[in-house]
């Protein structure tokens, strides 16, 4: 596996992989979709770097594990260390924006929650993060009210709205950062909306992000 920071003109980008920090249950119509409750503190797991690889032309999905849904999410680059953060001084501190895929094995995903164990083997398996191209930031106020949307075949199954999140990207990392140090590398995902589903074989999928950019991939099992 090789992972690059690949920024919007094709250029490399000068970060060593990262870990991944994501939330759960961020939009309230994705947590009812799967028959959890609204949380009071966002759910917070991690996907280490080794899950992550360039979201391009083709997605690569495990075979022989049951349902691989796609989480299509807003996922931010951090460019400086943030620990402790107030949210003011947050965005300063963004490297950039795009989208990605938290890949998910939903029945094993159930399987350990009916045991009340921990998700990793469902999150963070190898291929497990397809991340796009990275973008600059336009400002603030379009990162907390930007708007994507993900297709199959060409129909839409999910649409996101950053500002219907439970928490906004800023508080969110904010709020990570009092309890797990950012360091430049990481990425935060910031939650599915609702629509989540299997992925099959040869499906064309296409993501779309508020007019920085759209990816079409061709989904393959192996
Ligand atoms: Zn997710």
């Amino acid at each position: 596996m090789s992972y690059q920071y690949i920024g919007e003109n094709n250029q490399i980008l000068p970060y060593n992989q990262g870990k991944v920090v994501c939330v759960g249950r961020n939009y309230a119509a994705h947590a009812a979709e799967l028959g959890n409750e609204i949380p009071s503190s966002p759910v917070i797991f991690m996907k280490p770097y080794t899950s992550l690889v360039n979201w391009d032309g083709q997605v690569t999905i495990p075979k022989n594990r049951g349902e691989v849904h796609h989480e299509c999410e807003l996922a931010v680059l951090i460019g400086e260390t943030i620990s402790q953060s107030k949210q003011e001084d947050v965005f300063n501190k963004l490297a950039g924006v795009t989208l990605a895929l938290d890949l998910t094995l939903r029945d094993v995903q159930q399987q350990l929650k009916d045991k009340s164990h921990p998700w990793e083997l469902a999150k963070a398996f190898d291929r497990a993060c397809p991340v796009a191209s990275w973008f600059t930031i336009p400002n603030e106020d379009w990162l907390q009210q930007a708007k994507f949307s993900f297709q199959i075949n060409g129909s839409v199954q999910q649409k996101g709205e950053a500002r219907l999140m439970l928490w906004p990207v800023i508080e969110l990392i904010a709020w990570v950062s009092n309890y797990i140090t950012l360091s430049p590398g990481d990425i935060v995902l910031t939650g599915t909306p609702a629509g989540v589903g299997p992925l099959q074989q040869n499906q064309k999928i296409t993501a779309c992000l508020d007019g920085l950019f759209s990816i079409e991939s061709l989904v393959e099992v192996k």
